[in-house]
Parts: structure tokens; C-alpha cells; sequence
């Protein structure tokens, strides 16, 4: 609840417009059923095109959506939840555990497993990050390094990518203008119409030709801004292994997910 809802129940404010109105009832049904109960990961969605209940696993937000149709009842839709209880906590054990970038972990690294070393000493003046063939190595003053190692992943996705993106555009003759990494949830890549290309840094948790085809993917719309067969052929002209590439990532994409910092 945030700090306006919960002035809003408390009847000191009024709301705004019929739409916040709508909300707040919404919202007020929602907590009159211990949906918490079943899973705290059980996520409410109201839908006003759904036609029906119905339950959607999010992987990427980690997540199981109960997609309410606007007209449906709360009853009803815990007592859905309810009903699915077990298969709601079982679909959401199965997705793969969480790993954090510390001290142990072993995270795929372009393909490679390599184990995450942490080698602290306070009399450090910064922390260096060296990437060998098995292990990533951390030598810091800092007592968590997450965020740093996070942050050296981050460059060496920009490396990688940027050198593949200059690669692919030069084989079909086209600029693009920059390349943004950012740790996105939604896509993994995008192209806009002016040529900035965009990427999520997830990317170098994956295997070489699932990279390498998710920038050929972004590349290729340099050339066509569709998904035209014109589109697809040139996408698989500029991918290593384009069969390869897109069948990892639509079947393990989410797994990329699990990494955190
Ligand atoms: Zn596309």
C-alpha cells in the first residue's frame, strides 16, 4: 500500500478521478482474501480485456500472474487461486534458484562456468576483477563486492556486444548510432527506428551463439524494422548459429533471470 492509499482509506484525501476510485475498491477487495496465504510470489492482475481466470507464470519477474477479467468477483478469483494452490507452488519450485554474484557462485560467463572468487584485503586501494578461464577472480577492500562484480559484468557484455554489433552492421552495410546495456526485464534487445540499439547485460550469462543471435536479431532491424521474412533471412545471413541462438534463448531466455547481485 502506498503512503497516498493508505491516506485515501484512512478518508483524508479524496481521490482524483473515477479511475483512482476504481482502483482503491480494487484494491480493498484484494486484501479481504489471504492471496498472500497461497504464495506471496501470486501476483494480482486486473484485466479489463481477460475473459476468464486464469493463472500465467512469469518467469522473468519470478512470478505467478492471477489475471482477473474486470467483471469477476474477488471471491471468485481466490477461490480459483485456491483451488490451484498446489500447482501454483509447484510451477513457481520449479524455476531455477536464484544465484547471487558472491563469494562460491558459479555463474556462465560467455558460455563458460566459472566459479567466483573473493579475495578480501582491506589495505586494497580499489577492486580489480580479472576473468580467467574458470574463475572470476575479485580482489577488494570491500566487504560485498556484488554490485562491483556486477558492474565489471556490465562492461564486458558492452565489449563483447559492441564488437559484434560493429561485425554484423558492417556485413549489411548499416550505422546504428549507440549501444545502451541496461538491466532490463522486459526484452533482451531492442533497435529503434533513429539506431540506437539497446541490450540487456543478462546476455553474457548466456552461451556464445544465443549472444550472438540476439544482437544479430537487433542488427537485422538496422536493415528492416519488422519482422518480414526479408527481416528473418538477413538475421540468419548475419548469426553464427541462428537455429542454435533462437531456440535457447525462447527455451532458457528466463534462466538468465536468476542471476542477482
Ligand atoms: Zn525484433
Amino acid at each position: 500500500m502506498t503512503k497516498r492509499e493508505a491516506q485515501l482509506r484512512a478518508g483524508r484525501l479524496r481521490p482524483k478521478s473515477g479511475a483512482n476510485l476504481l482502483t482503491l475498491q480494487r484494491n480493498s477487495a484484494i486484501d479481504r482474501y489471504p492471496f498472500a496465504e497461497i504464495s506471496p510470489r501470486l501476483e494480482i492482475v486486473v484485466s479489463p480485456r481477460a475473459k476468464r481466470l486464469a493463472l500465467r507464470l512469469c518467469p522473468k519477474a519470478r512470478v505467478m500472474n492471477l489475471v482477473v477479467p474486470k467483471r469477476a468477483s474477488m471471491k471468485s478469483a481466490y477461490e480459483f487461486a485456491r483451488e490451484h494452490e498446489d500447482w501454483i507452488q509447484e510451477k513457481l519450485s520449479e524455476l531455477p534458484r536464484r544465484v547471487r554474484l558472491r563469494d562460491g557462485a558459479v555463474i556462465p560467463v560467455f558460455g563458460q562456468d566459472r566459479r567466483i572468487v573473493v579475495l578480501y584485503n582491506e589495505n586494497l586501494k580499489f577492486t580489480d576483477i580479472l576473468l580467467k578461464k574458470d574463475e572470476l577472480i575479485v580482489m577488494t577492500n570491500k566487504t560485498d563486492p556484488s554490485s562491483r562484480i556486477k558492474r565489471f559484468l556490465v562492461e564486458q557484455a558492452r565489449a563483447k556486444i559492441t564488437a559484434l554489433a560493429e561485425e554484423k552492421s558492417a556485413a549489411i552495410d548499416r550505422d546504428y548510432k549507440d549501444i545502451t546495456i541496461r538491466d532490463t526485464v522486459s526484452r533482451w534487445g531492442s533497435c529503434s527506428s533513429d539506431g540506437r540499439l539497446s541490450f540487456s547485460y543478462r546476455l553474457i550469462f548466456a552461451p556464445k551463439q544465443a549472444l550472438d543471435y540476439v544482437v544479430a536479431h537487433e542488427v537485422a532491424h538496422l536493415a528492416h524494422m519488422d519482422h518480414s521474412e526479408n527481416f528473418w533471412d538477413t538475421c540468419e545471413s548475419i548469426s553464427r548459429d541462428f537455429e542454435g541462438g533462437i531456440d535457447w534463448m525462447r527455451e532458457h531466455g528466463h534462466t538468465l533471470m536468476r542471476f542477482s547481485a
